[in-house]
């Protein structure tokens, strides 16, 4: 019997890509090891969208080698087309798998080494990958991509030629997907693609609608869809990311608080607080438009929680500019950011644009910007004190504690060390401490 092992470098699109390698290859008769050195099989999903992540595979696979020299090597995830990659990486990979071209590893399989350059048969069409029932990780809290790709093009972003073009799922399988996992006892269903919020249910997938009414047969877009989820019988919450701005409709906002397993919390990510940096980034939308969403958010979802994506420090970010977005942070209170410095990513736009703010100077404003969130994010966490939540436990921290998220997607520390349900199980706490990212929380 053969074992493989998995890396995963990355978002959660390329998480749930490795649970559909994992499934595929148990299915070909491999099993998990644990432990990476007595793997026979090693898979990289590699992440491309920052030059940090994309470093990480050069120290890594020559240590993988080096726990095993026998070791079988295969390079997948966003940098499984770079040619430079394949340049610097070389021989010391065994198979380079484009994201979702399993068949790859059936030539491997059959003994076909070494396999770098054998083609992709061209089976699974691109997206029905997707439909590969997954491993998941977690026995209560699964991803669900509802697409692959990107067709927005933003300057600075890789995955439009890391991942191609927008391929969405029929809601068909997904419902299908979501209704199994909830059969099983699943707690917390997290529709994930690039824009959530264009996903469509088009020609190239109607042929799938078996079980759709005709009103759905034709077209399903995301609220569609999200009332579909949110329709299936069982006790368990949804969430979905991320979202684009300028595709976040008025339809889905006002529908929001009707459906009543979608939690309180929206990522938006605006990348940037100044309409002149936001135009070069091609993001399509005005900060007064980004400002007049989060108000309808918060009309239509009172304490929902904004968590948001910023890039600072791109190229020809002036004080001034920079400054907008600490004004955003200031205005919009968000409960958490995922600030990244810019790091100019082969073959996009932005690629050509002078890289011009100083490392030194994308720290700095990194961290003004934490400052900012820190306090914000405090601020509202204080909001808590003394109420009472339900949490999905989630399992034990460092500290030995247990701990789970509210549907605001706020961590919360349990403060008894006993808990009569466990893992995977929704309780009641009430909040008796706050900090700026997280809470702690007695049994009710
Ligand atoms: N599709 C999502 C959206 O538009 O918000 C985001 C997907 S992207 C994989 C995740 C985040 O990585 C982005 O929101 C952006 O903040 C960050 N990112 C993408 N390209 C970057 C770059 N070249 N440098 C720094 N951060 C980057
Ligand atoms: Fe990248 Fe922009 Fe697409 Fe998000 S919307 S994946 S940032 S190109």
């Amino acid at each position: 019997m053969k074992t493989f092992h998995i890396i995963t470098i990355g978002c959660q699109m390329n998480k749930s890509d490795s649970e559909r390698i994992a499934s595929y290859l148990e299915n070909l008769g491999f099993i998990l090891a644990e432990e990476r050195p007595k793997a026979d099989l090693v898979i990289i999903t590699t992440c491309g969208v920052r030059a940090s992540a994309e470093n990480r595979i050069f120290g890594l696979i020559p240590r993988i080698r080096q726990e095993n020299p026998a070791v079988k090597i295969v390079l997948t995830g966003c940098l499984s087309k770079r040619e430079d990659i394949k340049r610097r990486v070389g021989n010391t990979v065994d198979a380079w798998m484009p994201i979702g071209e399993f068949s790859i590893l059936d030539s491997m399989i059959s003994g076909q080494y070494p396999i770098s350059n054998i083609q992709y048969s061209g089976e699974l069409r691109s997206g029905e990958y997707l439909n590969v029932t997954p491993k998941y990780s977690s026995k209560h809290s699964a991803y669900i991509p509802i697409g692959n790709g990107c067709d927005n093009y933003c300057t600075y972003c890789v995955v439009p030629y890391a991942r191609g073009r927008e391929v969405y799922r029929s809601a068909d399988d997904i419902l299908k997907e979501v209704k199994g996992l909830v059969e099983k006892g699943y707690k917390e269903i997290n529709l994930i693609a690039q824009n959530v919020n264009s996903y469509r249910y088009d020609e190239n997938t109607r042929k799938n609608a078996n079980d759709l009414s005709r009103e759905h047969a034709d077209k399903v877009d995301f609220v569609d869809l999200l009332k579909m989820v949110n329709d299936i019988p069982g006790n368990f919450w949804v969430r979905f990311s991320s979202s684009h701005p300028k595709d976040m409709s008025d339809e889905l906002i006002k529908i929001l608080p009707q459906l009543t397993k979608v939690c309180e919390h929206i990522h938006l990510p605006a990348q940037a607080g100044d309409d002149d940096v936001l135009r070069v980034m091609n993001r399509n939308y005005t900060i007064e438009y980004y400002k007049a969403l989060i108000k309808k958010i918060r009309q239509a979802v009172p304490g929902a929680a904004i968590t948001t994506d910023i890039i600072v420090g791109f190229p020809g970010e002036t004080r001034e500019q920079f400054a907008n977005t600490l004004k955003l942070f200031k205005e919009v209170k968000f409960d958490m950011a995922y600030i990244a410095q810019y790091s100019p990513r082969p073959g996009t736009a932005a690629e050509k644009f002078d890289d011009n703010v100083t490392k030194e100077e994308k720290k700095k404003r990194e961290e003004e910007l934490t400052a900012v969130l820190r306090k914000t994010a405090f601020e509202n966490n204080r909001k808590y004190l003394g109420k009472t939540v339900d949490i999905l436990v989630e399992g034990k921290n460092r500290r030995g504690k247990w701990f789970g998220r509210t549907r605001t997607d706020k961590n919360v520390e349990v403060k008894s060390d006993k808990l009569e349900t466990g893992n995977g199980e929704f309780i009641r706490v009430k909040i008796t401490e706050v900090r700026d990212f997280g809470m702690k929380g007695e049994v009710i």
